[in-house]
């Protein structure tokens, strides 16, 4: 299966009292990169990656090697790397921000419910919040849930307007 992760408030926390994974990027490298892990990140990557390709989504435009080798340090081998100007290279600037489906991605998570939003109706983005401790076994259950042909779980703060127009 082929699971892509959002950067920024997903696997790059930076608000107040976000937890990190240990600084395991090799030192030769740390001017270059420098951006915390969040924690548990770097131990769910390494176990999906096993069984997994794992991809990087991002709407920044940071640079894919870039990004390769930051998660590299923490044993992870990414497949590909979509970041904004891959994404705009695909889809032009109109439209929606992410688009898991048209680049094979199974499942992606994020941070954004606008996202999910955009992609209701292919069902396959988790959301996690930056905020949950227990993000890395959400994410679990929505790799069980996908590799069984079954939509992600709708995590239970679903915006109620979402709710209200039936898209849950
Ligand atoms: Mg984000």
């Amino acid at each position: 299966m082929r699971i892509s992760f959002d950067l920024d408030d997903t696997l790059i926390c930076y608000h107040n009292g976000a937890r990190h994974d240990p600084n395991r990027v090799w030192w030769l490298l740390r001017g270059w990169l420098h951006e915390p892990q969040r924690s548990g990140a770097g131990a769910l990557l390494r176990e999906l990656g096993r069984d997994h390709e794992l991809w990087v989504y991002t709407t920044s435009y940071r640079d894919p090697r870039t990004v390769w080798w930051w998660l590299r340090c923490y044993g992870v081998r990414l497949g590909y790397v979509v970041n904004q100007y891959r994404h705009e290279r695909t889809f032009g600037r109109r439209g929606p921000s992410k688009c898991p489906a048209q680049f094979g991605i199974h499942l992606h998570i994020d941070d954004s419910w606008g996202v999910w939003e955009e992609n209701r109706w292919d069902r396959n983005v988790c959301v996690v919040s930056p905020h949950d401790p227990d993000w890395a076994d959400r994410v679990r259950a929505a790799v069980a849930c996908v590799a069984r042909k079954e939509p992600p779980p709708v995590p239970p703060e679903v915006p109620e307007e979402y709710r209200a127009r039936g898209w849950v």
